[in-house]
């Protein structure tokens, strides 16, 4: 039985990346401290003996008894709120602990894959991003700690697999959603609908002509799964090239929660916030022959039947 690392197991991508290898018969140990993490994205997982739950701190040295074939490494804050609150960690957690994995992964000649993030590329000067794109960062402003957290994580990363022969594969993530994301992560999705069901004002940023293209979890998953197991070791976007612009965004989930006392409110547009994210996924479809499957439609349904059960209703 291969066995598998997964670091921010508890949060909304690693706890369906458990699932994922569990169903397919991995033995997974799942890695949080819960920061940002909730265990109960991953209880359902502790009565499988193939499951084990480690507590832990991946900028702490990391131990882990036994063979490990595969390390995934997704712990971070990741939505805007969170790494503004927790700069520090956040920063150490992509340096640190991505330092701490890459050691662990050569020690156990095990082959590990980062998540990174189409942050890298900040405000983009180059629509749609594809992977040569170098990135317009502001390595001070509020998302910096975050944004240059992941391109150090992407050096190191390298470095790894230059001098030390690790394998090693980079994903590019785009904004994704689905079941399991933190309500008051403050991240879009969650916050409309939140806003929607509980008949609040959907507080859109600026204009709301800002753009997105959301991929659902499982389809990211997937691409995930198809870029650990290939022989690829520089970073691949994977995300739904599917853009739209955030106020339709609000208008399409007010829509489908139908909730008449929802309406739009302005709030100002926070600093730094790119203008427009599109990932290019011709990289992801030529060597993974990976394209997403879940229409915004579909995925925004499968959401909402998650948010109607943990958001309760003013
Ligand atoms: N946004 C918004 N209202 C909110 C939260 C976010 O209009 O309550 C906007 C935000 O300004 C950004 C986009 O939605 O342009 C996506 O924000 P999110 O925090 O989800 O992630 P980002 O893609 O910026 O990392």
């Amino acid at each position: 039985m291969k066995r598998i690392l997964i670091t921010g197991a508890a949060g909304f991508i690693g706890s369906h990346l458990c699932d994922r290898f569990i169903r397919e018969g991995y033995h997974v140990i799942g890695m949080d401290n819960l920061l940002t993490g909730n265990i109960k994205n991953i209880e359902h997982l502790f009565p499988l003996a193939n499951f084990e739950y480690y507590h832990h701190d991946v900028t702490k040295f990391v131990h882990v008894p036994g063979r490990l074939d595969y390390i995934l490494h997704f712990a971070s804050p990741a939505s805007p709120i969170d790494y503004l609150k927790m700069p520090i960690q956040t920063l150490k957690v992509g340096s640190l602990g991505t330092h701490n994995l890459l050691g662990l992964a050569k020690s156990k000649e095990a082959r590990i894959l980062i998540a990174s993030t189409s942050e890298v590329y900040g405000d983009p000067l180059v629509h749609p991003q594809k992977e040569d794109y170098w990135g317009n960062v502001n390595p001070i402003g509020p998302r910096g700690v975050y944004d240059e957290a992941k391109r150090f994580q992407e050096a190191i990363t390298m470095a790894y697999h230059t001098y030390h022969g690790l394998e090693t594969r980079i994903v590019r993530i785009f904004n994704t959603y689905g079941p399991r994301m933190r309500v008051e992560d403050g991240r879009v999705l969650p916050a409309f609908f939140s806003q929607a069901i509980r008949g609040e004002g959907l507080t859109v940023f600026g204009e709301g002509n800002q753009t997105r293209s959301f991929c659902y979890v499982d389809d990211l998953v997937e691409g995930i799964y198809r870029l650990l197991l290939s022989d690829y070791h520089l970073p691949v976007n994977i995300g739904n090239p599917s853009e739209i612009t955030i106020m339709q965004f609000a208008h399409e989930i007010m829509q489908l929660v139908n909730n008449p006392q929802a309406h739009i409110i302005y709030n100002p547009l926070p600093v730094d916030d790119p203008k427009q994210r599109q990932p290019d996924i011709t990289l992801a479809r030529k060597i993974l022959n990976w394209e997403p499957t879940v229409s915004r439609e579909e995925g925004l349904k499968r959401t909402y039947e998650y948010f109607r059960q943990v958001v309760t209703p003013a």
